[in-house]
């Protein structure tokens, strides 16, 4: 195996690899991968998408180059990925400017929306947060990009996922993180926080590297929490105590059906609604919708009962900041 994953991790077993700690049935096998690809999807009317003009992106306006240690901004960039500008410094997290998220150029899930930044317009990057590694979240031909483009960026990444990057040119620090584990990089103190999730690029090495969310605290005491992939899980409340009060979260409220077989990987918008109010932040930003068709719900669902769940859960909408790729939300 090409990885060495820490035996040391709680969550981490010899045969297996790394797991998540609250379900027996955690992820889903094969067999229920076949199950859906294979009968519920052809037999099982799928809603029907709306066309991919309805999803506009706008210009940014992001600080150009580096904006004030008390002043934050977030870029929604499409799907995970977004720049936070933090501290002082510039993060990216979880960057993917690929036309798909996929291992193959000419199959596999594609861009709806081009990417909210063009690559070339990104302001120095500092640091670069990778949440895991499936296609839509680890790209390739971006982590190469990017180590040209910021040589000296520190990539911050869950346990066993050093290799990855190295051998697409990183030189900069690296650092690998298990799950409440915290470093400083610079201006921010960066803590793993827990997802329920997995990992896996290819057939045979599902579990070999971890997955996770982060927090993100500035000295200026302004803080960001990323939730990463994840289903719900009982975590929420502890980061949120442990890290917590954030400015933002951004918070994944798409890829969620058919739910017997993606609840254990991926929050529907009621539940990510739910984890958002744990997590003790003033806004959230909802991402890892309206950029890939990953799952059976409509492209243009996740928002919508995003903020349905916002309304019923008696929250104010102004704490509501649904971006539109590009967009920043200035604090
Ligand atoms: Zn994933
Ligand atoms: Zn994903």
């Amino acid at each position: 195996r090409a990885v060495t994953p820490a035996p040391q991790s709680a969550h981490y077993r010899p045969r297996g690899g790394f797991r998540n700690p609250w379900v027996s049935q955690a992820v889903p096998g094969y067999g229920s991968l076949l199950k859906w690809m294979l009968v519920h999807r052809t037999t099982r009317p799928r809603p029907k998408d709306p066309d991919p003009s309805v999803f506009p992106r706008v210009r940014s306006s992001f600080v150009a180059q580096r904006a004030s240690g008390n002043q934050l901004t977030v870029t929604w960039v499409g799907h995970a990925s977004s720049l936070l500008q933090l501290g002082g410094m510039n993060v990216l997290v979880d960057p993917m400017w690929s036309a798909r998220a996929s291992p193959f150029r000419f199959a596999g899930p594609k861009r709806w929306v081009a990417p909210g930044i063009v690559f070339e317009d990104l302001p120095p990057i500092d640091v670069v947060l990778q949440s895991h590694n499936h296609y839509d979240h680890l790209d390739d031909a971006t982590v190469r990009r990017l180590a040209r483009k910021a040589p000296e960026a520190t990539w911050v990444l869950p346990l066993g996922l050093r290799g990855f990057v190295r051998k697409r040119g990183v030189r900069g620090d690296v650092l690998e993180l298990d799950w409440w584990e915290e470093r400083t990089v610079g201006s921010l103190r960066i803590a793993a926080t827990p997802a329920m999730h997995f990992s896996s690029r290819r057939v045979g090495d599902r579990g070999d590297t971890l997955w996770c969310g982060y927090s993100l605290r500035a000295e200026s005491n302004r803080g960001v929490y990323f939730a990463g992939d994840t289903g719900f899980h009982p975590e929420f409340a502890a980061i949120g105590e442990r890290y917590g009060p954030f400015d933002v979260a951004l918070m994944p409220i798409g890829a969620y059906e058919p739910r017997w077989f993606m609840r254990y990987l991926h929050m529907n918008p009621e539940e990510a609604v739910e984890a958002f109010r744990a997590v003790n932040a003033r806004l959230m930003v909802p991402i890892h919708w309206g950029t890939f068709k990953l799952t059976d719900e409509a492209m243009d669902e996740p928002p919508r009962r995003a903020r349905d769940a916002w309304l019923a859960a008696g929250l104010p909408i102004d704490r509501y900041r649904q971006l539109v790729p590009g967009e920043t939300l200035t604090l």
